[in-house]
């Protein structure tokens, strides 16, 4: 089955002011939209090798297909947990319960959050995961879209601190857009997300 670029439920304006509508469609229709279809280019090109049975590139061919494939499963996460500001609800339900037992309390969970966020190195994302082992809630930096995450951990919300996610409108102010993100969170989609899991 081939991988597709995920429908946005909100037009490109609408994540103003916090995501001007220029940065939203090219995230989308560009950067995301190469992830695709490299997955799709390198699932071909792996299955290519395995009938020729020449794997002289088959780690070069793997490792890219890790990069643009969690590329394409973290930007549609991103996409499904935000939402325009002046529809989003306040945290609530099982997810802030979750949240207050694993970290104390959501205040305590954006700082820890935030601050992964603000000291990944070079491109990458920060994310608050669910380990469906331990049964808890953990938040982790990714680098790039594959590096540093833990493996059993599914992420229920992400965030693309990827110069290409703010570059255009917060220029070097990676902060405020950290800021910002709060307002687009859509916690009714992070819960679902989370209670697909549990
Ligand atoms: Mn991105």
């Amino acid at each position: 089955m081939k991988y597709t670029l995920p429908e946005l439920t909100y037009n490109y304006e609408d994540l103003e002011p916090y995501m001007d509508a220029e940065t939203v469609k090219l995230h989308h229709s560009v950067h995301h939209a190469s992830y695709v279809n490299n997955a799709n280019k390198l699932v071909s090109d792996i299955e290519e090798a395995r009938n020729s049975g020449d794997f002289s590139k088959i780690r070069a061919l793997s490792s890219s297909l890790s990069f643009n494939l969690s590329g394409h499963y973290l930007h549609s996460l991103f996409w499904r947990i935000m939402g325009p500001p002046s529809g989003n609800s306040e945290i609530d339900g099982e997810i802030k319960k979750q949240i207050e037992v694993n970290f104390g309390s959501v205040d305590n969970f954006f700082n820890i959050f935030n601050t992964l966020a603000l000291t990944v190195e070079g491109s990458g994302w920060a994310v608050l995961t669910y380990d469906p082992i331990n049964k808890d809630l953990h938040v982790s930096q990714i680098e790039k879209h594959n590096m540093l995450g833990i493996s059993n951990h599914v992420p229920i919300l992400a965030l693309d601190v990827w110069e290409h996610a703010y570059y255009l409108k917060y220029k070097s102010d990676r902060k405020a857009f950290i800021e910002a993100f709060k307002n687009l969170i859509n916690w009714e989609a992070v819960e679902k997300e989370y209670l697909n899991i549990v």
